[in-house]
């Protein structure tokens, strides 16, 4: 791991935010632990002293990677059990007892009540690092608290874009073969990466099929139910994306919905 952002190096806080994409927000949130805890430097962790190495053996005993018991959120049992309980007490042996909580946009909100007391007084030892690909769905309790560092530039992709190609899926896809169909995936992955042009392309696409709902309602016109099923598609794919789901499978997944197969 290179050199830590600007924001972690100096007057340790209580409370991060490292807002981007799984595998960087990741690392990132073990280089900061381990920086934290090493006995050797103050500006990057040395890897050689008793505490780096019990950190790279997945062993640390002052850093804990908090563990869901559950499939889609963290919640207040999780909470309560791994960080409260185990912030009342001090440190085992090194300077700092760390919590990295990723995924932390799946936290519920009476997980995040749990959290703020802790969260407003801190224990002198005690830091967090909340992980996760945006934090819209975090209390503004919670974010007020926290320093937020954004990781990574996520290309924006224009809005003209997104639009053009919503309308070309919810205008041609009912009448593509599954080859076709599936073929679209291709136009999906310059998305990957940039989760607010995602989310914005898939509105676009609920509104293409609102539309069309609403004007065949005008003109008292049938009502397709499949766009009924459509709609309701995309909505499951924001779901599915919002909590770091498979991007090609949850994509792949809509677009068959879309095609009706
Ligand atoms: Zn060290």
């Amino acid at each position: 791991m290179g050199e830590l952002p600007e924001q972690l190096r100096h007057n340790i806080g209580h409370a991060y935010i490292l807002e981007g994409e799984a595998s960087k927000r990741l690392a990132l949130g073990r280089a900061f632990a381990k920086n934290l805890n090493c006995l050797e430097s103050s500006d990057d962790a040395c890897g050689q002293c008793i505490s780096c190495r019990v950190f790279e053996s997945g062993n640390h005993p002052d850093v804990f990677f908090v563990k869901t018991t559950k499939a889609t959120s963290i919640g207040v049992d999780d909470v309560r059990d791994q960080i409260v309980n185990e912030m009342a007490t001090k440190p085992f042996k090194y300077k700092y007892k760390v919590f990295i909580v990723d995924k932390a946009e799946t936290l519920t909100p009476a997980a995040q009540n749990a959290l703020l007391k802790t969260i407003e007084e801190p224990a002198h030892y005690g830091v967090f690092l909340f992980l996760a690909t945006h934090v819209h769905t975090l209390l503004p309790t919670i974010l007020s608290r926290c320093v937020l560092v954004k990781l990574g530039d996520e290309q924006a992709i224009p809005e003209l874009e997104h639009e053009a190609l919503a309308e070309e899926i919810a205008d041609n896809i009912t009448s593509m073969d599954i080859l076709g169909t599936m073929a679209l995936y291709k136009r999906f992955e310059a998305y990957k990466e940039s989760r607010e042009s995602m989310t914005k392309l898939l509105d676009m696409l609920y509104l293409s099929y609102a539309k069309r709902i609403r004007q065949s309602a005008d003109k008292n016109d049938y009502v397709n139910k499949h766009w009924f099923n459509s709609i309701a598609a995309i909505n499951q794919t924001k779901e599915v994306l919002a909590q770091n789901g498979n991007f090609q499978l949850a994509v792949e997944l809509m677009l068959l919905k879309l095609n009706g197969s």
